[in-house]
């Protein structure tokens, strides 16, 4: 049984056929690695499958279950994106907590995810803060700590590092490769950047016109591309 399965989704606003007929299937623990031009519908794409978007037809699948109609409060996926979308008013550790005590879960539970997050995330010192005083990386880290402590069964991250500048881009895709290892956990992660595709990945999955123009191991994408958006991104000389 894989992780995550989409069937053949399609996705139209209006006139404009975003996704023809997607298909993946997602192993237990893989981090996959999804790329293509800008507006080809990645984050569509996963914003489907965390239920924030509806889908045209098709039928998205998480460890087994058909989950189309399902609240995204309740795939057991958790998502981070690329504007962190923290809190301002609350500190680190209530933007941590806030979404374990809406969903019930017992105080001495949420402080055992907590330090075992930050300790993960090296997020210690910073507990109590807001938002306003972090820098970039360490807000990112801190919505990535969000996301662990609700245990998903599935990642999703939509360009997670975009945002932020050269260094602390290394180190933070050296932390999130770290982190898929010690958790096991399921990603999906997309980003547009080719040395974090080629180190993070996998497979990678390749997404124009709406399909998914090849899926493979990067070693597989460079060695035999499917086409030309295939060569030119992995930077393969065919
Ligand atoms: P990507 O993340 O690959 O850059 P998106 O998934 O954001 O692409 O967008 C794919 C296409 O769908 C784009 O052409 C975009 O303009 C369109 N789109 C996305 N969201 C909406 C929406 N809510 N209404 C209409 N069109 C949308
Ligand atoms: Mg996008």
């Amino acid at each position: 049984m894989s992780a995550l399965n989409v069937e053949h989704v399609t996705k139209r606003f209006g006139d404009t056929h975003v996704l023809n007929g997607i298909d993946l299937d997602v192993e237990e623990g893989e981090l996959i690695v999804c790329v293509g031009p800008s507006g080809c519908g990645k984050s569509t794409l996963l914003r489907i499958i965390a239920g924030l978007e509806d889908h045209t037809s098709g039928h998205v699948r998480i460890a087994g279950t058909v989950v189309d109609a399902t609240p995204p409060a309740r795939r057991g996926i958790a998502m981070v994106f690329q504007s962190y979308a923290l809190y301002p008013h609350l500190s680190v550790a209530d933007n941590m907590s806030l979404a374990l005590k809406r969903e019930g879960v017992a105080k001495p539970e949420i402080a055992r995810r907590i330090a075992f997050a930050a300790e993960m995330l090296a997020l210690n010192p910073l507990m109590r803060r807001r938002p306003a005083a972090l820098s970039g990386g360490q807000r990112q880290r801190v919505a990535i700590g969000r996301a662990i402590v609700r245990q998903p069964k599935l990642f999703l991250f939509d360009e997670p590092l975009s945002n932020l500048d050269a260094a602390l881009r290394v180190n933070t895709r050296l932390e999130l490769a770290s982190l898929h290892r010690k958790l096991g956990a399921t990603m999906i992660y997309v980003t547009h950047d080719q040395t974090e595709a080629m180190t993070l990945a996998d497979r990678i999955v390749v997404l124009d016109g709406g399909r998914v123009q090849q899926i493979g191991t990067p070693r597989e994408l460079y060695e035999q591309p499917s086409n030309r958006f295939v060569a030119g991104f992995v930077g393969s000389p065919k």
